[in-house]
């Protein structure tokens, strides 16, 4: 598979992800592409405006086992992997090309969520170093990141979020019996606020 197959793949993974789509579920716009990855082009409402927005995950292998979701361990599912440099440079074809003007970037966990972290960021870096990539990026968190890495994120992206998939450790564990609660989820949501309001409230 060339980064292009994985991309129309994990496109199609990716439609369980909600992003910024302003088009009903199912409806995604059709960029005129070599080869069809509509699957993976969604309208979004940035604050840049209504952008075509590629969505994708870097990886759809997951070591996880939460239960509501397609990607987690032992689930007989053909999975795709794209390396950071093999995405970012694909998206840079596809922006130059008119087709996206922005990326959703998440990922299933691999190697833990520190190392599936540092793979994002490694995306996020190329496209604003290398690639000089200037428009709408948002990353996932993900469960486990460090403080370091979610205040990076928050550097190189105009929009960070985190998947809480359950409002108390005790409901989470009956949906994602390896995911903590607080320590996972909870604390890097709380860095997330602490570094925006440290950023909002410095003096101009
Ligand atoms: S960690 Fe994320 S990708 Fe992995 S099984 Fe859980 S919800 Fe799915």
């Amino acid at each position: 598979m060339d980064a292009l197959d994985k991309l129309q793949f994990l496109g199609q993974a990716t439609q369980y992800e909600p992003a910024e789509e302003t088009t009903v579920a199912g409806t995604v716009l059709a960029p005129k592409a070599a080869r069809d990855l509509s699957g993976c082009i969604f309208e979004a409402a940035t604050p840049h405006g209504r952008v075509p927005l590629l969505k994708t995950l870097l990886t759809s292998a997951c070591e996880r086992d939460c239960f509501y979701c397609p990607f987690r361990a032992g689930r007989d599912f053909r999975r795709a992997t794209l390396k950071p440099d093999e995405l970012a440079q694909t998206f840079d074809a596809m922006h130059r090309a008119g087709l996206v003007k922005g990326l959703f970037l998440s990922s299933g966990i691999a190697g833990g969520g520190l190392r599936t972290q540092d793979r994002l960021l490694a995306v996020a870096e190329l496209l604003r170093g290398k690639y000089g990539f200037r428009g709408y990026l948002h990353l996932k968190i993900m469960p486990g990141a460090e403080r370091a890495q979610v205040e990076r994120a928050m550097q190189l992206a105009d929009r960070v979020s985190v998947n809480l998939e359950a409002p108390n450790g005790e409901r989470l564990a009956r949906l994602a019996p390896h995911k903590v609660f607080m320590e996972e989820l909870m604390r890097p949501l709380r860095w997330v606020e602490e570094i925006s309001r440290r950023h909002t409230s410095r003096p101009a």
